[in-house]
């Protein structure tokens, strides 16, 4: 076992003092504090980044002000092109990007090129197709006419201004792209406040935007905590944010935003989402299942499945053949090639982690396999596989966000669809058998903003995505993002 060794670029890289990228390059912040990127694999800090301030919130507004006069007034192909020549810029610098990303979120690598750059690349080259196809109607009015006048109308998309993207550690690259790249096509500008745990990548992918023709303050970056976060959403600059972490901090953004004079907010937030397996299901078909499903990058992942359904009939022998899967997983560092299962994303969340196996040893759940932070240095737990005692575990109903996937039996397909619901969350779901038609008179009955059936946790630019319930407001991807990041202007004509 060995890691690959850094590139030359990715150590100088990292060995900068990163200041804030603000109209076009890179500015020191006004209070000079900073603050420490820790690589979660090694507990080394990597780097540090400037902690932006009320002055430097002032700075970037401004520049995004003066951004947006100047993007929204060009040709919509050309912004396309723009974001058409930055997808191939994040390819052309695949590993480098790949690279940073895994030292500071210990992603492992195939992830961090799979994911943090040829996903979010395709994800870039979807929107940018979206730019010259964005229109409004025309509407024939019925109002009435006396002398002989008639009327005309149509609407205008125009776009809303100066977006705040307020992004989380788990897929740092791939959700800042998510929110640039609809704010870039409509026309808009952006500020992008990434987590205070990964801010490093993006700040890369700011310089290579430039590269890629992208005018002076369309996209700025902005990092530091939550703070940032909050007065960059309460500044009577911007206008819209584009919030993607945890409910409670949605809920706290979708205030701010409200309260800053009804400041637009699309809300991407977490869950607790559930995989239902019918008796149908082959077994090695459903311990594949969920492995995608609930293990995938340690589990952080905000679609990914986190309470399994299994028919009473079967479940200990799923649950027996997941434990031998897991068992088998090469854990080891994230920039070694083979390894198949890293680090979680930061102490804290190693901690909140251990605190759930100690809540499930309180609560007598059973521990099928795992439940134990690892020893060794870095910030590892074991995939975890917990058999609850009912519907009320803890295990069952509060985010874990981490590699544990909780089981409870059910008997009858009406209880599956019962317990599945049974939260106050609904971003995702999965229902797994051979048996389409039943599968598709089950799914309209799930609450949840996307449902898979036989698949879960993987999203196409193209498939609409958001929560439904306390999982969101809004949805990205599809058609369905244009609403969010435009306003709609009617135009009424006498004539
Ligand atoms: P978090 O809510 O702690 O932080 C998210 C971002 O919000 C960070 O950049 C943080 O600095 C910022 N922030 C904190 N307080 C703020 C405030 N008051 N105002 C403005 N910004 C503030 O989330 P996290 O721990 O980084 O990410 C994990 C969570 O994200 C999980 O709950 C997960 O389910 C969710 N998530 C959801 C999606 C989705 O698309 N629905 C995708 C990924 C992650």
């Amino acid at each position: 076992m060995s890691d690959i060794p850094l590139l030359p670029h990715v150590e100088a890289f990292l060995r900068r003092q990163h200041a804030l990228f603000i109209d076009g390059g890179y500015v020191q912040s006004h209070s000079g504090q900073t603050l420490e990127a820790t690589n979660p694999a090694t507990g080394q800090v990597i780097a540090e980044v400037a902690d932006a301030d009320p002055a430097d919130i002032d700075a970037a507004v401004a520049s995004a002000r003066r951004g947006f006069k100047h993007w929204s007034q060009v040709a919509p192909a050309t912004r396309g092109t723009v974001l058409f020549k930055l997808a191939d810029l994040m390819e052309q610098h695949r590993e480098e990007l790949a690279q940073i990303e895994t030292c500071q979120s210990g992603k492992i690598i195939q992830i961090s090129r799979a994911f943090e750059v040829d996903q979010a690349a395709h994800f870039l080259r979807y929107y940018a197709g979206w730019a010259s196809k964005i229109t409004g109607q025309t509407i024939t009015p019925s109002l009435p006419s006396f002398a002989g006048e008639r009327y005309t109308a149509f609407t205008l998309r125009e776009p809303v201004g100066v977006v705040v993207g307020i992004v989380p550690w788990n897929f740092s690259t791939m959700i800042a792209i998510w929110k640039l790249a609809s704010a870039l096509v409509t026309g808009c500008s952006i500020i992008i406040k990434p987590s205070e745990f990964t801010p490093l990548t993006i700040l890369r992918i700011a310089e290579l935007a430039m590269e890629a023709g992208l005018p002076p303050g369309a996209l700025n970056v902005l990092t530091g905590t939550g703070l940032v976060g909050k007065g960059l959403v309460e500044h009577p600059g911007t206008n819209k944010v584009s919030f993607t972490g945890s409910v409670p901090t949605g809920i706290a953004v979708g205030q701010s935003a409200m309260g800053a004079g009804l400041t637009r907010a699309t809300l991407e937030l977490g869950g607790k989402n559930s995989a239902g397996f019918l008796p149908d299901v082959d077994l090695d078909k459903a311990v594949s299942g969920i492995i995608e499903a609930g293990f995938l990058h340690s589990g952080q992942i905000c679609a990914a499945a986190e309470r399994f359904f299994v028919h009473r009939s079967q479940i200990e022998a799923v649950m027996d053949k997941l434990a031998q899967r897991l068992s088998a997983l090469n854990i080891g560092s994230p920039l070694d090639e083979r390894t198949e299962f890293g680090p979680v994303a930061n102490r804290q969340h190693q901690l909140k982690l251990g605190a759930f196996f100690d809540r499930a040893r309180a609560q007598n759940n059973r521990i099928v396999h795992g439940g134990r932070l690892i020893d060794r240095p870095g910030c590892y737990v074991e995939p975890t596989i917990i058999l609850a005692n009912g519907v009320d575990d803890t295990l069952l109903n509060e985010e874990t966000f981490g590699p544990i996937a909780t089981f409870l039996p059910y008997d009858t397909e009406e209880e599956l669809l019962a317990l599945m619901n049974n939260t106050p969350y609904g971003l995702s779901a999965s229902l797994w058998t051979n048996d389409l038609g039943k599968a598709l008179r089950m799914v309209p009955a799930i609450e949840a903003g996307t449902v898979w059936v036989n698949m879960h946790t993987l999203l196409d630019p193209a498939v609409p995505f958001g929560g439904s319930k306390s999982s969101g407001v809004g949805r990205e991807f599809g058609a369905a993002f244009i609403e969010d990041y435009t306003e709609l202007k009617s135009v009424m004509i006498r004539y």
